[in-house]
């Protein structure tokens, strides 16, 4: 029998990041989550090579103290949550300490950072070895933090294959990209792929300026032909835009739910929604919609799966009851008989 030994730091989070670090889309996920947990206004999102050389991920948040670089990068290290209750009512996108200490297990990563607003002096980490040991050493940033992680599963062969082409792994990040921008309008981004601009948005505080950056990532054709809704319960509220039946899609490409910020994909939403449309829209083709429900979110439970997609409710049956509410409200007039199959 082979005696039993520690797993060493390095190992134990590279089997960690087997659950949360599927290919560049899920560290731009991890990444662009810290920087609003940071309270960023502004994100500039650089990659190469659909993200598998390189991203880099900058924002003008509240940083990491020089001491606790070296934690940030341990795994089960956070500074978001402290208790069972504050999980239990956590409003943080993450509160698992996991996310730097698996990308920077399968990959090369530093982190610079600042928390002075009136000091250019940060502290650059970088962690090395079976143990992963941080390293810090001084290297100039404004206040925020850069997260720059190299060549993605450069040290797993088994994972690497299974990244797909770079204009797919790419896609796959835009998409992270546009959901995190549709979840915070007060927040600027910007995205660049191979030196090229892909995305620039400024703040969209106003309703005009949300409108535009909805039309600018969804397509100008959904903004025309989407209703714009906003109900209020005293327990929930629902605003957005959901698609008339004329822009309805063959495929269910165009829908983004998000709860309480958190973009989400849950079935018992979904079939809410698709209720809701039954009547007004062909068999066989999807609703288009950008949704945004809140609720108080100790009736909400996030921590059901690693990547935070899932979500379990309370009171389920009347989350479900209120989106179908209203929706099917707001599409009451749409006919079914005014319908225009559109290409989409
Ligand atoms: P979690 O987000 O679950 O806490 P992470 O591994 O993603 O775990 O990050 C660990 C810690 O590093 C965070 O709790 C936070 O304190 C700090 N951190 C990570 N990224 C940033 C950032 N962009 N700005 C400020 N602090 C950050
Ligand atoms: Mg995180």
């Amino acid at each position: 029998m082979p005696r039993i030994q520690r797993l060493s730091t390095r190992l134990a989070n590279q089997i960690a990041a087997g659950e949360v670090v599927e290919r560049p889309a899920s560290v731009v996920k991890e990444l662009l989550e810290n920087c609003l947990d940071a309270g960023s206004t502004r994100i500039d999102i650089d990659v190469e090579s659909g993200g598998t050389k390189l991203i880099r991920i900058r924002d003008n948040g509240q940083g990491i103290a020089a001491e606790d670089l070296p934690l940030a990068l341990a795994r089960h290290a956070t500074s978001k949550i402290t208790s069972l209750e504050d999980l239990e009512a956590v409003s943080s996108l993450g509160f698992r300490g996991e996310a730097l200490a698996s990308i920077g297990s399968v990959s090369r990563l530093s982190l610079i950072s600042n928390t002075a607003d009136d000091s250019s002096e940060g502290q650059q980490a970088e962690s090395e070895g079976r143990d992963m040991e941080v390293q810090v050493r001084p290297a100039a940033h404004p206040r925020g933090t850069t997260v720059e992680v190299r060549d993605l599963f450069f040290n797993t062969p088994a994972r690497r294959k299974f990244l797909r082409t770079e204009k797919t792994e790419f896609s796959h990040l835009e998409e992270v990209v546009k959901r995190l921008a549709l979840a915070r309008f007060d927040v600027a981004f910007s995205l660049r792929h191979n030196g090229r601009v892909i995305h620039q948005l400024r703040p969209a505080l106003d309703e005009p300026e949300q409108k535009r950056r909805v039309a600018s990532l969804c397509g100008p054709a959904f903004m025309e032909q989407a209703i714009y809704i906003e109900r209020e319960l005293p327990e929930f509220k629902l605003q957005g835009w959901v698609g008339l039946p004329t822009f309805s899609r063959s495929q269910a490409d165009l829908q983004y739910f998000f709860v309480n910020g958190r973009v989400i994909r849950d079935k018992l939403i979904a079939h809410a929604v698709k209720q809701a449309y039954r009547d007004v829209l062909y068999h066989g083709r999807h609703p288009a919609f950008v949704l945004y429900l809140s609720l108080d979110p100790a009736k909400v439970d996030v921590n059901v799966h690693p990547t935070k997609h899932e979500v379990r409710f309370r009171d389920g049956r009347d989350v479900h009851n209120f989106i179908f509410s209203s929706l099917h409200r707001a599409l009451a007039d749409v006919r079914p008989a005014d319908q225009v199959e559109s290409p989409g």
